[in-house]
């Protein structure tokens, strides 16, 4: 159901009715609040203007600018990297995604190396070996990603059938920027695992431009990606930009796409 409600005005004898879309059921709170209930040891209080991490540092939540969604993409403060709700469950329609509807795309960069590691040696501190189907990975233990992934494996031993779909993985730890652009990758903190290449889809493959992707694909069982998104990962191929290879360790995301599902999935 849209979260549209209806408000009645008496104007000179006549009633008015307008539509009014319902304030946000997630609001900033809770999401912010899902990520410090995600990172607990790195997120040590939100503050009004800003969030304090255990670093020392204080990351602003809202930068007061004004920004159109590649604008968000380059320069994300807080609330534009939680400001789109991962759909998931019930919520989920299944429909690909609209316009520049990238849930977790948005990373808010000093976030991401204030929680990670702010430099190749110090991300590459955090990484252990995790098993994927008899390969050695080497993923974050940050905030319990590693144990994550090995619960998603875990998962779909289950299952052989969808074995070709995940192995050989194509990647986790890269420390990179985004093809193109100047933004670190999420692989660049260990935190993100590539699948089988021969399944993947990617937006930039398909001709897509940014904020201009013709044609959606994918070649991915819905069953790998409930698997990852049980365990706290975002996929890709949620994504208007699309990369169904990308599986993206987003517990955050994750909570605050269950808390929209519980309370009639709002869009933002
Ligand atoms: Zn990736």
């Amino acid at each position: 159901m849209a979260a549209l409600g209806c408000a009645a005005l008496l104007i000179a004898g006549s009633v008015l009715v307008l539509p009014v879309r319902a304030a946000s059921t997630v609001p900033l709170f809770d999401r912010l609040e899902a990520l410090r209930a995600a990172f607990p040891a790195a997120v040590r209080a939100i503050e009004a203007d800003g969030v304090v991490m255990a670093d020392g540092s204080r990351i602003a939540i809202d930068d007061g600018a004004a920004k159109d969604h590649q604008q968000k993409l380059a320069k994300a403060d807080l609330e534009d990297m939680l400001s789109q709700i991962y759909p998931i469950g019930a919520c989920d329609t299944g429909a690909p995604p609209r316009r520049n509807f990238d849930p977790g795309r948005i990373r808010n960069d000093a976030f991401f190396r204030s929680l990670y590691g702010s430099s190749r040696s110090a991300a590459q501190k955090t990484l252990v070996s995790v098993d994927w189907f008899g390969s050695r990975l080497s993923f974050t233990a940050t905030g319990g990603a590693d144990k994550a992934l090995a619960a998603v494996a875990g998962d779909l031993a289950a299952q052989p059938a969808l074995r070709d779909y995940l192995t050989p993985s194509a990647g986790t730890f890269n420390w990179r920027v985004i093809a193109g652009t100047k933004r670190m990758s999420a692989h660049s903190f260990g935190a993100a695992i590539d699948v089988n290449t021969r399944y993947a889809d990617y937006w930039l493959w398909s001709g897509g431009k940014p904020g201009n992707v013709p044609h959606y694909r994918n070649k991915l069982p819905e069953a790998v990606v409930a698997a990852f998104e049980r365990h706290g990962f975002v996929w890709g191929g949620k994504w208007y930009h699309y990369d169904t290879m990308h599986f993206e360790y987003r517990p955050e995301l994750i909570a605050i796409g269950r808390l929209a599902e519980s309370r009639g999935c709002p869009q933002e």
